[in-house]
Parts: C-alpha cells; structure tokens; sequence
C-alpha cells in the first residue's frame, strides 16, 4: 500500500473535456455544411459515447461507496440526490428567460407538461441529464444494494433493451400495433426513453461493476484498445444502417454502444495522471452553459447580420460555441470560487485545512475492507487527531457513523454538548466520582478491573460499559488470565455492559515474532470469551482492532473496529507495509504563512543558541509558525523541509515557539503573505504526514494530536 496516494484517475478527468466537446457537436452538428452523412457518422453515433461516459464516471465513483448498511446508503443516495439536484434546480433557473422567449410557458404548457419535463425530458433539451443520472442512480442504487452485482446488470440491460426499441429501433416496435401502442402510451409520459429509466441505469451499473473489479487483477491495454476499436466501429456501422433503413426515432441508444462503453472506459482508466477536480467540474460547466453560448451566438449573427457565417457555416459555428463555452464557463468558475472563499483566509497565521471528502473516502475504504457485520468506532480522541474532536464526529454522524470512543469523560461530554449523537466510549479512566456525569450525558465506561467496577456500582447510577481485558498490551484492563474477577466485572446491578475487549500492541508490524505475539493476544483474548459463555455470561459487543489491526488482520471477525489514524488517511510511519490495501487520503494539510523576507550576509546567524550561520549570501523567510503550534524544535536538525510556491527548501536553525526561519536563497517573487506548507501539497511538490512525521522522529499520531490550539481548522467539503 502507498498511504497518502490518491487513485489516480486523470485520464477520466481529462477525457470529460472531451466528452463535452462532442456534446456540444451534438447541439451544433459540426459537419453538417460539408456532409450531411459525415455529420451524422459524427455527432449521431461517435458522440454518442459522451453522455454514458458521464453516467459511467458516476456509477463507478458512486456505486463503489455503498455498503451492506442500508440506511448509510440511502443517505449517501440522499447526499448525492441534494447535490445534483441542486445543480438542476440552477440550470433550470438559468434557462427560464430562454425559456420564456422560446414560448415554453404558452404552448400547450399545463402542470402535467411541467411534471414531465421536470422528471424525464428537462425543461431545456440537453437538461434531461440532470433527472436521467438522479432517477438512473436511484434505479441502480436500489438494484445494487438488492440483487447480486450480475442480475443487477441484467435487469438494467433489459431496461436498456426496452428503451432501445424505443429509440433507435423504433421501426421494429412499429412492425407490432400492439407493441407500438405500447410505447405510444409511454411516450405521453416522456419524449424519449432516452432518459433515467432506460438508459441511464446500465451505464451507471457498468461504473460500479468495473470499480468493484479492478481491484482484483493487473490488466494488459492491448484487447482493451482492440476491444473498442472493434465495437466502436460497429457502433458507427450499426447507426448508419439504422438510418439508412430509418428505423430510428431517435439515436442515442445503440446495442454496440454498450460493449463500446465498457472497452472505452477500461482504456481511460489505462490513463494515469493527477486527479484534476477542476476539469470535472469544468466539464459539468460546458455542459451547461453551452446552449446558452448557441442561443447568444445565435442572436450576435442576427443583430450582426452575419448569419451565413456565424451560424450557417456549421464549423464556424461549432468552433465559436466551444470557444465561448469554455471561456464562460472558466470565468464562472472563477466567480465561484471567489464568493465560496476557495482561498484561505489571506490573514491567517498558521491553520490547518481539514478535507472533510477524504475524510469520508477514508470512512468508505475502511468499510469496503471491513467484514461485513463489523461496524467502524471511530476514534476521536485528542481532537481527533488533531482534527477537531466535534467537527469530525459531526461529520461523521453525517456518514451514518454512530459509534465513537475518546480518551476522556471530558471529551465525551464536549461531544454530546455539540449534538453528537451514537454511543461514545470512554477508552481511558475515569474517576468513580464522576459517575453522575457519565450517566447524564450517556457516555460509556471502560471498565479496566474487577475493583473499579465495584466502586462504580456503589455508587447506584446505572451506566453503560465496556469491559477491558489486558491480554499483552500491559496497559489498561483486567489482566485476562485473571478469569474469576473477569466474569465478576459482569455481575454489577449499576452496570450495564455493552461491550468487551482488548488492544493490540503491536499489529502494525508484520515481523514473525510480532505476528505470534499477536495471534497469542487474539487467543487469550478468545479463550476469555469462551470462558464467559461457559459460565453463561454474555460479553456482549466484541471489538480488538484498531487501524493497524484491521489492515494486517483483516480477516479477524469482531463486531466493531477501533479506527483512529486511518480515519485521518495516515500511516503511522512511513513507509510502513499493510496486509490489506486501502487507498488513504490525508485529511489535514498545515500551513502557515511567510511574514517577512531579509537577506543574510555570510557568517549572519540565526535564531536562538545560532544555531545556524549563513556559509554564503542567502536569502531567508520568517515563517510564522513553531513548536508552541505543534512544530518539534529539533525538526531543523533533521534536514526537514517545507514547500514555499511549490518548491521544498530547508528549516533552519532550531524552530521557535512562535516562528521559524526558512532558507529561502535561490529562489525570486517570495513575498510576506505567501503560504508556507508543511504538510500536504503544493503546486506538484507534497509532504506526507508521514514524511513530516519522520522528521520530528516520531509517529504521524503524535504529530498531529499536538498541533497547537493556535492552529486554526478551516474545514473544506
Ligand atoms: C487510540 C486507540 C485506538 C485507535 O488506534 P489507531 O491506531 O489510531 O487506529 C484504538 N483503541 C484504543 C484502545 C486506543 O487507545
């Protein structure tokens, strides 16, 4: 596993460019001057690929999310349904004056029109996409989670096949009164079957499918190419004679489109590069706005009076409409960005961005890798790591997560103060005179001895437990061969136990002697089960994995899983190897800011004991962060860096409680206000926390859960 890599899917991102581009052919016909036959081979059967691409992106990006908890679906399937949605209801508003001048609201407009328009056909013609990918997910999503991976595909297929008849082959549904008064009924419901129902499902699944498979085996490019070299091509032949023959009503669904799409999609995922976010949504813009660039073109070329080129001349014609697609659509981005603060805070000092989407990745990972009846416990201690303790048990809640465990009754109780809901387990130990505050903000117990748990139940409050058991950690928890005073710790009237288990300590190493010493961990641990049930106690809910347990002992089957770190997408060391692979994304980034630029002379020193003395002319930036923020101050001695526009420069001299000095030399344009990264990327160059972590000599979870107060969170989704 490479922790803090994200998948890579460039070629998907980039080849969204593309696909918009032959979507604007579509509405433009770019050939149409030259070759009504050219035109047609164009944008009515090769074009065709854009809109299913589309559908398979969100299948494969979507459907991989979803997990055997049907309740965390269907908020995920919430969560994606309002966010679409919400671009539909713009675009919509977006298009009513075009829509009031094209006479939409007077011709034949009635309540059932709008009904229809809004569900299937789109108030403006390419709009149809927004209900097509919601209804198609919707389909998918409630298939996916019902029926096996292949009946799934099966009865979308079917759907496609209906929809074919339809579309393309509609003259074969002709042939039949019967059948054809049957798509004649349905077509009073929906233009098309070019829509949500019919065509979007298959395409959506095809994502999911191929996201589930890839992560099996090495794949060679070569059938793939050959796959959609042939497929693509009888997609073309199979338009043209549709045509020719006219069976078609419409052209947008094609029997070899479905094998085409697939040979085409495995070929894009061939196409490594960084992930560019910025072309998926630049994509989505052109997509948008487009018709809109048709209608100003259109309108220029009148008032002009230059229509035979402008609009006549369809290549002309195409070019401007992409041209100014584009550009509009890149300065709306921008705009939006603008309003949305997608920069930091430009005074800020030192702060921490916090991404909530890789947090919730993570959470997908982490699940898809978990046996199927184990449920995450997220741990947010510390903070969470650093992170913000309620912030990110809030969010998580959002997730469908409703178990969390804390260090300490102080944590829990902030927690519940901020609205977080679920059970929270207090991991450490807490004074039996607290007893009143664990039982009124419903927080539980561990319970690490016999003794302690009497004192709690003289206490009379009924509260809720876990049951600790030290099987070789040498910490917390009732020693396991102590097995009377085990099944004592069960018998309290005030104590409810809920739970029972154990901590590993040294399941991330995959050593040979510190494997045994972890199975024998996981024996005593079982051996205690047994005995209770012999005894006829009930343990309750099991749990021994933390994050390490679960990627090196995956195949353990517990109830929950005692997430911390991995939440956070971080390894604890670099370059540490897993069992199991999962794809980690950082969730933190730590910056700070440059608030002054000096030269120094040869011989100048710097900082506190002179640490370091200039050996030639150099340049340097006071930054201003240090170890009061969670900086180690030896980190300068370890050759650490940081990334000032995109490039790594040394730390030196011993780090300050408040600042530290970068040298900065070589480089030009530095400027007081710049950002200065120590963790996360910039521009192409990145730090891992477990690179940073490596130079403070410690563990990414040290470092992080001592990030100072003074580190503001900005949290992004
Ligand atoms: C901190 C802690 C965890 C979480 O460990 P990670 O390695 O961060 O996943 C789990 N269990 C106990 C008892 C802990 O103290």
């Amino acid at each position: 596993m490479n922790a803090g890599s994200e998948k890579q899917y460039g070629g998907l991102d980039r080849f969204r460019i593309m696909a918009a581009i032959l979507v604007i052919a579509i509405h433009t016909s770019p050939l149409l001057s030259i070759n009504e036959w050219a035109d047609f081979t164009l944008t009515r059967t090769i074009a065709r690929v854009a809109v299913p691409f589309f559908f398979l992106c969100t299948g494969f990006f979507f459907l991989q999310k979803l997990g055997t908890d049907r309740s965390r679906n269907a908020s995920m399937l919430k969560q994606f349904l309002w966010k679409v949605g919400k671009l539909y209801l713009l675009s919509i508003l977006l298009y009513l004056p075009v829509n009031v001048y094209a006479g939409y609201f007077t011709d034949g407009f009635t309540v059932f029109s709008a009904v229809k328009d809004l569900l299937f056909n789109g108030t403006l013609y390419h709009l149809w996409y927004f209900p097509g990918i919601m209804l198609g997910v919707c389909i998918s999503t409630f298939l996916y989670t019902r029926l096996s991976t292949w009946n799934t595909f099966w009865v979308t297929l079917l759907l496609y096949g209906i929809g074919l008849l339809g579309d393309s082959y509609y003259g074969l549904a002709q042939m039949s009164p019967y059948v054809d008064s049957i798509y004649q009924s349905m077509f009073t419901l929906f233009d098309y079957t070019r829509n949500g129902i019919f065509f979007a499902p298959v395409f959506i699944v095809m994502g999911g499918m191929t996201a589930n498979n890839r992560r099996r085996k090495k794949k060679k490019i070569t059938p793939y190419a050959i796959g959609f070299v042939l497929f693509g091509t009888m997609l073309v032949m199979e338009g043209l004679l549709l045509h020719a023959y006219q069976l078609q009503r419409h052209d947008s669904m094609y029997i070899f489109l479905i094998p085409c799409m697939y040979f085409l999609f495995q070929l894009l995922l061939f196409w490594k590069g960084k992930n560019r976010p910025a072309l998926r949504k630049l994509s989505l813009y052109v997509y948008v706005i487009h018709p809109l660039c048709i209608v100003l073109i259109r309108g220029v070329a009148k008032v002009t009076g230059l229509t035979g080129l402008l609009v006549e001349n369809s290549l002309v014609h195409f070019t401007l409409v992409t041209v100014l697609s584009f550009v509009l659509s890149v300065i709306v981005m921008k705009v939006i960005q603008h309003f949305r603060g997608g920069k930091p805070d430009q005074t800020g000092r030192a702060w921490a961005d916090i991404h909530l989407p890789h947090l919730q990745h993570n959470v997908r990972e982490i699940q898809r890798v978990l046996p199927k009846d184990c449920t995450v416990m997220a741990v947010v201690k510390a903070q969470a790591y650093g992170h913000g303790g309620w912030q990110i048990a809030r969010f998580l809640n959002k997730l469908g997560i409703d178990h969390f465990a804390v260090a300490t009754i102080d944590e829990g109780i902030e927690l519940r103060k901020k609205g977080v809901k679920g059970e929270i387990l207090v991991l450490g130990y807490t004074d039996e005179r607290r007893i009143r505050q664990i039982a009124r903000f419903k927080l539980t117990q561990t319970v690490v001895d016999d003794e302690y748990a009497k004192k709690l139940n003289g206490y009379n409050v009924k509260i809720a437990v876990h049951i600790k058991i030290d099987t070789g950690m040498g910490r917390l928890g009732e020693s396991w061969e102590r097995t009377e005073k085990i099944a004592d710790m069960y018998q309290y009237k005030n104590l409810q136990v809920c739970g029972t288990f154990t901590h590993l300590s040294v399941a991330d190493s995959l050593e040979a002697l510190d494997i045994e010493y972890t199975k024998n961990q996981i024996a005593r641990f079982q051996k205690v089960i047994e005995q209770l049930k012999e005894k006829g106690i009930d343990p309750q809910k099991l749990h021994v994995q933390s994050s390490y347990g679960v990627l090196n002992y995956g195949e353990l089957q517990y109830d929950y899983a005692r997430i911390g770190i991995a939440l956070y997408g971080m390894l604890s060391k670099q370059g540490d190897k897993v069992k199991t692979s999962v794809d980690l994304r950082p969730v933190l980034s730590l910056k700070a800011r440059v608030v002054q630029v000096k030269q120094l002379e040869t011989g100048a020193s710097v900082g506190y004991g002179r640490a370091y003395t200039a050996q030639k002319d150099s340049k340097i930036a006071i930054v201003s962060i240090g170890y009061a923020d969670g900086v180690p101050r030896m980190l300068s001695q370890s050759g650490a860096t940081c990334l000032i526009k995109g490039k790594r420069r040394p730390i030196i001299g011993f780090v300050c409680m408040d600042q530290l000095i970068v040298d900065i030399t070589d480089m030009e344009g530095v400027q007081k206000g710049d950002v200065v990264t120590f963790i996360g990327s910039d521009q192409e160059e990145d730090i891992t926390p477990e690179e940073m972590a490596h130079q403070c000599k410690t563990i990414t979870n040290e470092l992080v859960s001592r990030l100072g107060e003074r580190v503001k969170k900005v949290y992004h989704d």
